[in-house]
């Protein structure tokens, strides 16, 4: 079967987002661009159940180009996120609880730490408009300007990365920064960090190789 290797790698990125309670069934999609192809989630598969050879694959187009299943009907909303952002070699999209919460009552996610320079600073919400909708991958394709993760009003969340562990990866890290914004909302009202301090982590992780392994110095 064409694409296996990439087959495989989303069904076991499936398992993984499954897995850290990120999706529940049916909901969420996951895919991995390789050219000019897409390899995607099908549709009505439950996430962490998906083998390898139930992955659709299709063009740039949408156009299903190999598969015995339909793929997700969020389709537009991956495609979209390649057109749009060069640096995207995979897309990871949940209905991941704290972020959908945040979503419902927030227009973005404000910085109260400072990881999430690793998304790219504040995490705008894409407007609402109807799953599988031009519109809404359109929505996600703005929010996501100079960030590599998005929350989807009323919705959920999408990340993406350069690898679909990375996306994951992100996925899971703004779900994060979602419970702590929860739990933190809990005890009173956050301080979020201001500009000037955002700035000062990312010369300081600069300086120091922040998030690399590095031998000790004697
Ligand atoms: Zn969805």
């Amino acid at each position: 079967m064409a694409w296996d290797g990439e087959r495989d790698e989303l069904a076991r990125a499936c398992r993984r987002v499954a897995g850290a309670g990120l999706v529940v069934g049916t909901a969420g999609n996951l895919s991995l661009r390789v050219g000019d192809h897409v390899v995607i989630t099908p549709t009505g598969g439950v996430l962490g159940e998906l083998a390898a050879g139930d992955m659709s694959v299709v063009d740039l187009d949408g156009e299903l180009v190999d598969g015995e299943l339909a793929p997700t009907s969020e389709v537009p909303l991956h495609l979209g996120v390649y057109r749009s952002q060069p640096l995207a070699g995979a897309v990871a999209h949940a209905h991941a609880l704290a972020s959908t919460a945040v979503s419902c009552v927030h227009d973005e996610l404000p910085p109260i730490h400072y990881t999430i320079l690793q998304l790219g600073g504040a995490i705008r919400v894409a407007p609402y408009a109807t799953f599988g909708s031009d519109e809404l991958a359109a929505n996600v394709a703005r929010a996501l300007d100079g960030r590599t993760a998005a929350l989807m009003q009323n919705h959920g969340s999408v990340a993406y990365g350069g690898g679909i562990a990375e996306a994951c990866d992100r996925l899971e890290l703004l779900e994060w920064h979602a419970e702590l914004y929860q739990r933190s909302v809990a005890l009173g009202m956050p301080r979020v960090l201001s500009d000037q301090e955002l700035e000062d982590v990312v010369l300081a992780a600069i300086a120091k190789r922040y998030g690399t392994t590095q031998k000790a110095r004697p």
